[in-house]
C-alpha cells in the first residue's frame, strides 16, 4: 500500500456507557485498500469501536477523519452522505424474512441512493455472482443456510459500492462448515481492493488476508503489526496471552 494516502484516520476516540468507559482513546490509520483485522477478548470494546465507526454508536470525543472529513463534528447532512460509502456487515445478517433475496439487496440502493429499480438490479445480479448467491436471488432469506444468508447480506453490503466495509465478527453466528465460504467471499472482496476493517476470531484469515492485526484490550490498541510479526512475535504480555489461548 506504499505511496496510498489515508482514507480513514482516528483519534483519540472515546465511549463511555454510564460510569462504564469502554473506549479509553482509540487511534487507528487506515490506509486505501487495507485490509485491518480487530481481535481481542470478548466484552473489551471492539463491536463499539466498530461501531462509533459509522456512527451506530455516538462517541464521547475524538475524530473520525474519512477521506478529510470528520464524522464526529459533521452535521447532520454530510454525517448521512458520507456514510453511504462505508458499509457494514453484521454477525447476524439481518435480512428481512418476508422479502426476497433480490429485495432484500436492492432496497437500499433505492432508498438510500434513490437508484431506479432496472439501476439497482443490474447492481444486485453482480454483486449477488460475487459472493455465488446469483441463483438463489427469488429465494427468501430463511430458505438459505446461514453461510448463505451472510454471503446474500454481503452483497447488500456491496449494491451501496462503499469504498470501506466494516465487518463485526461476521462469521461468529455461523455453524463451523459454513465458515469457509463467507471467508472465501470476504477474501476476494480484499483482493479486489476494498478497503476493510474486520473484527475477527478467524485468526487464519487474520495472518493470511489481513494487512496489518490489532490488538483490542482494555479500550485501546494495545499491540498492532503485520501478521508475522503480530503472531510469531508478539511484545505485550496481553497478547502473548491471549494468543496462547487461541492459537
Ligand atoms: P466486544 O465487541 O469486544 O465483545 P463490546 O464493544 O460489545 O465488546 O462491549 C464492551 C463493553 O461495553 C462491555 O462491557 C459491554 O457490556 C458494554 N456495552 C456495549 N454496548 C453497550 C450498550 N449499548 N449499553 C451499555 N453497555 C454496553
Ligand atoms: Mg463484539
Amino acid at each position: 500500500m506504499e505511496g496510498e494516502g489515508s482514507i480513514l484516520e482516528v483519534t483519540g476516540l472515546e465511549k463511555s456507557y454510564g460510569r462504564n468507559k469502554v473506549l479509553k482513546g482509540v487511534d487507528l490509520t487506515v490506509r486505501k485498500g487495507e485490509v485491518i483485522a480487530i481481535i481481542g477478548p470478548s466484552g473489551c470494546g471492539k463491536s463499539t469501536f466498530i461501531r462509533c465507526l459509522n456512527l451506530l454508536e455516538e462517541p464521547d470525543c475524538g475524530k473520525i477523519v474519512y477521506k478529510g472529513t470528520d464524522l464526529v463534528s459533521a452535521d447532520k447532512k454530510t454525517r448521512s452522505e458520507t456514510l453511504k460509502d462505508i458499509g457494514m456487515v453484521f454477525q447476524q445478517f439481518n435480512l428481512f424474512p418476508h422479502k426476497t433475496v433480490m429485495d432484500n439487496v436492492t432496497m437500499a440502493p433505492q432508498l438510500v441512493s434513490k437508484m431506479s429499480k432496472e439501476d439497482a438490479e443490474a447492481k444486485a445480479e453482480k454483486y449477488l455472482k460475487l459472493v455465488g448467491m446469483d441463483h438463489k436471488k427469488n429465494s427468501y432469506p430463511t430458505n438459505l443456510s446461514g453461510g448463505q444468508q451472510q454471503r446474500v447480506s454481503i452483497a447488500r453490503t456491496l449494491c451501496m459500492e462503499p469504498e470501506l466495509i466494516l465487518f463485526d465478527e461476521p462469521t461468529s453466528a455461523l455453524d463451523p462448515e459454513m465458515v469457509g465460504e463467507v471467508l472465501d467471499v470476504m477474501k476476494k472482496l480484499a483482493e479486489e481492493g476494498i478497503t476493510m476493517i474486520v473484527v475477527t476470531h478467524e485468526m487464519g484469515f487474520a495472518k493470511e488476508v489481513a494487512n496489518r492485526c490489532m490488538f483490542f484490550y482494555d479500550g485501546v490498541i494495545n499491540e498492532e503489526g503485520a501478521p508475522e510479526e503480530f503472531f510469531g512475535n508478539p511484545q505485550s504480555e496481553r497478547l502473548k496471552d491471549f494468543l496462547s489461548k487461541v492459537l
